[in-house]
């Protein structure tokens, strides 16, 4: 390598001066004449493309021809100031070309000083740019952050290792974690469990093709509580195709899964008694007849009707006969375990299906749930009595042909006298 030499005298100029001529930025120097208004002494190409002034045009005006009617008179302003004093200036405003065009510029101009007094200013060197297009996609990004944030659905967005690094407010309402708290943090915080592993393999399949997941899940918020959103997740890629984000786009629809669930729970459920009603009966003892049949366990069934009841109503109102329905139910349940299935299968008819229970010893519950029912107590001074009917599976049982069999030892129950149980 030869030896390094510093550039000195004519080269240097020229080589400066190139360096300049070549800028992107516009370059433009002025006098020092703040009296008269400083006239310009030289612009460079950058000036030329920016300003669509040529040069001939500009030398020896005033730099007031850029400016117009939305140039900032405070701006303009502490320009004044920072210069008199002999300072550098940063500053930005809108300016305008010589089609009469707006742009937004900044500029950043230093004074010069004489080369034999170190207190005169001769020159100020104004560097400028135009930042149009930065400040447009300012206030693109400024607009559409703040429809992020009025946004009433939940947004998280995390970087490509899966890092938080925005949530909008929605989000901070829905879930109770400040944007503090979950900055950094991956949406793992949010895992209820309720999504399986299944799920989630299906989720990475999806964003690693690029595309948008979309699946209801069920976060567990701060407090604890569970909320359901239907979020569709989007990889964000560069112009290389990398992926540099994740964005993700919720929506609440816990109040819609918690009315499907209300809905669910009344269709099971008998609305006076709030036992299990004849269609989640039907649906119990099939399974628990698949059930016992697959394992080889005994299933028993109990099928219990109220004596008389119909005098009941008679006598004392039908109100009556419906608080009496009611504190039956509470006194079979007492009296039942946790497996035993109890449901009403219509009017004043109760059914229990009695799992890894035979029939010997579903005789003797039953004959427990007869005693507690005639000792009752209800507002009727004559003792409330029901009729139990008692059988269990058999091989080749149906649901159909089981609930005949417990409904005939019932009837016979009936015919015996009442208030007692038949085993069939
Ligand atoms: P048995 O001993 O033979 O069973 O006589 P019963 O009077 O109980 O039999 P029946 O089937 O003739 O009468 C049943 C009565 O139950 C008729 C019906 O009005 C009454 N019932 C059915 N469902 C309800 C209910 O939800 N509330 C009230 N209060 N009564 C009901
Ligand atoms: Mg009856
Ligand atoms: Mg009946």
């Amino acid at each position: 390598m030869p030896p390094l030499s510093f550039i000195e005298g004519f080269e240097k100029l020229r080589l400066l001066d190139a360096a300049i001529e070549q800028s992107h930025n516009a370059v433009l120097v002025t006098d020092a004449d703040l009296e008269a208004g400083p006239r310009i002494v030289y612009v460079n190409a950058g000036f030329e493309r920016m300003t669509g002034y040529s040069r001939e045009e500009v030398l020896g005006q005033t730099p007031r021809i850029l400016q117009g009617s939305r140039t900032s008179p405070t701006v303009l302003a502490r320009l004044r100031t920072a210069l008199g004093r002999g300072e550098c200036f940063d500053g930005e405003t809108i300016n305008y070309r010589k089609d009469g065009s707006e742009y937004c510029v900044s500029w950043h101009i230093s004074p010069v000083m004489a080369q034999d007094d170190e207190q005169r200013i001769t020159h100020f060197v104004s560097v400028q740019r135009d930042v149009t297009e930065d400040r447009r996609r300012d206030e693109q990004l400024r607009l559409l952050s703040t429809a992020l944030e009025v946004s009433a659905d939940p947004v998280f967005i995390t970087d490509s290792a899966g890092s938080i690094t925005y949530v909008n407010a929605a989000f901070e309402e829905q879930t109770g974690y400040s944007r503090d708290e979950v900055k950094g943090q991956n949406p793992r915080i949010l895992q209820s469990g309720r999504q399986n592993a299944v799920f989630y393999r299906e989720l990475w399949e999806t964003l690693g093709r690029g595309e948008v997941f979309r699946g209801e899940f069920v976060d567990r918020c701060r407090d604890g509580s569970l909320i359901h959103l239907e979020q569709s997740i989007s990889p964000v890629m560069n112009a290389e195709g990398e992926v540099t984000h994740y964005v993700s786009v919720g929506k609440d629809v816990t109040d819609r899964v918690r009315m499907e669930e209300e809905i669910r729970r009344l269709a099971h459920t008998d609305w006076l008694t709030g036992l299990a009603n004849r269609l989640s009966l039907g649906n119990t003892l099939e399974s628990e007849l698949e059930r016992g049949r697959r394992y080889g366990r005994p299933l028993a069934l109990i099928m219990f009707d109220v004596d008389h009841f119909k005098d009941f109503n008679d006598e004392y109102g039908h109100e009556t006969g419906d608080e009496i329905l009611k504190r039956l139910a509470g006194a079979i349940r007492e009296n039942l375990r946790e497996v035993d299935f109890l449901g009403r299968w219509g009017g004043e008819e109760f059914m229990v299906v009695v799992p890894e229970t035979d029939g010997s010893r579903a005789e003797i519950m039953a004959e427990k749930l007869r005693k507690a029912v005639a000792a009752m107590k209800t507002s009727c001074p004559v003792p409330v009595t029901a009729s139990f009917g008692v059988t269990e599976a058999r091989r080749g049982d149906t649901q159909k042909s089981l609930a005949r069999r417990v409904d005939e030892a019932m009837y016979q129950a009936k015919k015996a006298g009442r208030n007692c149980v038949v085993r069939l």
